[in-house]
């Protein structure tokens, strides 16, 4: 049974002092993640995670990351501006963005952070448009085809489409850009690449490192060149389902120490850094949505609506993602009712859950959308003119406070020009 990272009494608490809809994170939650992060890889002595600011860009959020000693994956100008507002800068930043505007790498080469080339055509590019080139480079690689993993012993497979994916370079294209940025003067290489998302295995991180390891291997030999650090991006899953079976971190940095004892260190590449990227493992359990339902209504299917919709949460419309959901004072009484949980946007995708047993619910009732902390605030939008919420931190030592107020109508007005 999944519960919440609150209790009943709090979670009212804090509903009579803020209006619902609105975003909860768990501060004591993501240091204890973090904590077994780093127990996993401490065998790694150049180990660090670069949390993905896209999974919760708030500085409230970033300012424990950095607290943690994280740096920061940014992807865009905007995200690049936010950790450099908070502090971070240089290598306590990696830059993994595609399709990159000239600004973004301008900002980057400013700010002289680690770049992840996503394409060798990015290369000149960034001299062009951004100037001469660091001293450590990253390139991300694509590897192509179709990645699986197998069904593991709790019957879940890993499968993704690599071959399908807009990232990356070719295995060519890694060694061509390697020789040119080696030709213009670069002395270290960094090596990234994520292959598949949200995986529940913890064969995922370690193969995925036999992979990167064994290029690193062929480009250390063939090139010369000195390999500073793997990138395993993110990819790493939580089990947004009651019956998933959580990842077990240590497992997948004992995994990840066993394919670098076999293919780095026997090459004589015992300096290598490990890097993670990961967003959705470090903050996504410990958010949650919270909505209070308005209408209940009866047709040819039974619907809560709530006051939360998927301007607030995008995933369960946009890729049908299962997020579970609790009613506040109800979590052991049967689910003897089938709902659709709904928001109010115009458009009949806009449902946090579809056919979802939960007990009677009555209006007025508050609902936990669980496992919303990362990948949830941030895919936000204004369809219908629809606000977003604010966000609340519920701190280590219990208070609460407002980390992101509530839009308004005058927010949503801000960018338009009116006529006279
Ligand atoms: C989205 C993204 C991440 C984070 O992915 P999670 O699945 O949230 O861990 C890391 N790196 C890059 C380049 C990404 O695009």
């Amino acid at each position: 049974m999944k519960k919440p990272f609150v209790s009943d009494e709090k979670i009212r608490e804090i509903a009579s002092q803020y209006p619902t809809p609105f975003y909860l994170y768990d501060e004591q939650g993501i240091r204890n993640t973090d904590a077994l992060v780093k127990q996993a890889f401490a065998w790694n002595p150049g180990y660090r995670e670069y949390f993905a600011v896209k999974a919760t860009p708030n500085p409230y959020i970033l300012k424990i990351m950095q607290d943690l000693g994280n740096g920061l994956d940014c992807s865009s100008y905007t995200e690049l501006l936010m950790a450099k507002r908070l502090g971070f800068s240089g290598h306590d930043i990696m830059f993994s963005s595609n399709d990159t505007p000239a600004q973004d790498f301008a900002l980057a080469k400013e700010m002289n952070v680690l770049v992840n080339f996503d394409d060798i055509g990015h290369i000149a590019f960034f001299e062009k448009r951004a100037g001469s080139l660091p001293e450590t480079v990253c390139c991300r690689y694509n590897q192509g085809g179709v990645f699986t993993l197998g069904k593991s012993k709790e019957g879940f497979q890993v499968m993704d489409t690599p071959g399908e994916s807009k990232f990356g370079m070719t295995r060519e294209q890694i060694f061509s850009s390697f020789q040119i940025l080696q030709k213009k003067g670069v002395k270290h290489f960094g090596l990234h690449a994520f292959l598949a998302s949200n995986t529940l295995s913890n064969d995922y991180y370690p193969s995925l490192a036999r992979i990167i390891f064994q290029l690193a291997v062929d480009l250390h030999r063939q090139l010369g060149v000195h390999i500073a650090f793997v990138n395993l991006s993110g990819g790493v899953g939580i089990p947004y389902r009651p019956e998933d079976k959580e990842n077990d971190i240590l497992a997948i940095g004992a995994g990840v120490k066993k394919a670098y004892e076999e293919i780095l260190v026997p090459a004589g590449m015992k300096d290598v850094a490990i890097f993670t990227e990961m967003g959705r493992y470090m903050t996504g359990p410990h958010g949650c949505l919270v909505t209070r339902v308005l209408h209940k209504k009866k047709t040819y299917r039974e619907y809560l609506g709530v006051d939360a919709n998927s301007c607030n949460l995008m995933r369960p419309a946009m890729y049908g993602a299962y997020h579970h959901i609790t009613v506040v004072g109800k979590e052991n009484e049967p689910c003897t009712h089938v709902y659709d949980v709904t928001g109010n946007l115009c458009e009949n995708n806009d449902k946090l859950a579809v056919q979802r047993k939960l007990p009677e619910t009555d209006v007025g009732d508050l609902l936990i959308i669980h496992d919303t902390g990362a990948h949830g605030f941030s895919m936000g939008y204004n369809y219908n003119g629809r606000l977003r919420s604010a966000e609340l931190l519920l701190k280590k030592d219990g208070s609460v406070i407002e980390i992101r107020r509530a839009e308004t109508p005058e927010d949503y007005f801000a960018t338009l020009r009116w006529p006279k």
